[in-house]
């Protein structure tokens, strides 16, 4: 399937330490790497390595850090031709810090590059190309108008990424086929957990509603299908929690390459927390399919 994501593509620098700081306390970094990172080009990474041809549509600055990433995608076999280069900016960068203790990571974030823009999307994209086009939830009009520019696209299937509030992103769930929350989104929106955040998204959406799904970190993944059942798979077991930076890019991946091979909504999830799972108990996401 060839498949287009629309998204960001970051520096990550991710520190490992025993246990997660105190505010002003001082720890010692076990072990320190440098990767790419950022949502969509995970997504991308993983459903390149299930099989897909992938293309990236973001944006990157000119400078090492992006040449890096580009080296990066490159030999993952994620075709950069739709990449924007801004003279201006610095590549986004995530400083991350690995909790071994409790398998938590906590994200600084810089980000000083605008974001890709709708009207590069309407000019230089041809939707029939792709059986598939993965979107972030970002920047809400641009998200809007290249939603709607593909409503009648035919065999087209497009996902969104709900990672975190936007203002106004609620207003075009109705537009894909597939909505993947995170846990971050729904508690962020006042949900505790992801059956409340789904049924509350069901309801609001109706009958004609796209699939919905949501990760919840060691608890697993819930669903809610188009006949209206809530679906759950629990997180695999693994013997040890190495890094969780990534899971819900992967599990997004699985889940999406689920669909596309037809599979029904619960064996997306299942499939979903499968590779999640074993991308927990692995460093990065590059080789997470071998
Ligand atoms: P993110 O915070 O990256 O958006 P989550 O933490 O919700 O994503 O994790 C996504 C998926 O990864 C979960 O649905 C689960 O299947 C898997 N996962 C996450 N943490 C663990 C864990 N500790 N053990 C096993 N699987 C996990």
């Amino acid at each position: 399937m060839k498949i287009l994501g629309v998204g960001i593509a970051t520096l990550d620098i991710i520190n490992s330490v025993e246990r997660y700081p105190e505010e002003d306390g001082e720890v010692r970094v076990l072990s320190q790497r440098r990767c790419r990172g950022g949502n969509a080009t995970n997504t991308l990474t993983v459903l390149s390595q299930l099989g897909h041809a992938c293309v990236w549509a973001g944006v990157l600055p000119q400078d090492s850090d992006a040449a890096f990433v580009e080296e990066m995608l490159r030999q993952q076999q994620v075709d950069l031709r739709h990449v924007h280069h801004l003279t201006s900016g610095k590549l986004p960068t995530s400083y991350i810090t690995l909790s071994e203790e409790s398998g938590s990571r906590t994200i600084l974030h810089l980000r000083d590059l605008p974001g890709y823009r709708a009207e590069w999307f309407l000019e230089e994209v041809d939707p029939g190309e792709f059986q598939w086009i993965h979107f972030e939830g970002r920047d809400t009009d641009e998200l809007e108008k290249m939603l709607l520019s593909l409503s009648a696209v035919e065999g087209l299937q497009v996902s969104v990424e709900i990672e975190k509030p936007r203002p106004g992103i609620e207003a075009l769930f109705h537009l894909p086929q597939v909505l993947l929350f995170s846990r971050h989104y729904a508690q962020s929106t006042g949900h505790a957990s992801a059956e409340s955040l789904l049924k509350r998204v069901a309801r609001q959406l109706g009958g004609q509603r796209p699939l919905l799904f949501c990760a919840w970190g060691d608890q697993g993944a819930w669903a809610f299908d188009r006949q209206g059942g809530l679906l759950h798979v629990p997180a695999v077991r693994i013997p040890r929690v190495v890094d969780t930076v990534a899971a819900g890019d992967v599990f997004n991946a699985a889940v999406i390459h689920a669909l596309s091979q037809a599979a029904t909504p619960l064996e997306a999830l299942q499939q979903g927390c499968r590779l999640a799972g074993k991308s927990c108990g692995m460093v990065g996401v590059e080789d997470v399919v071998l």
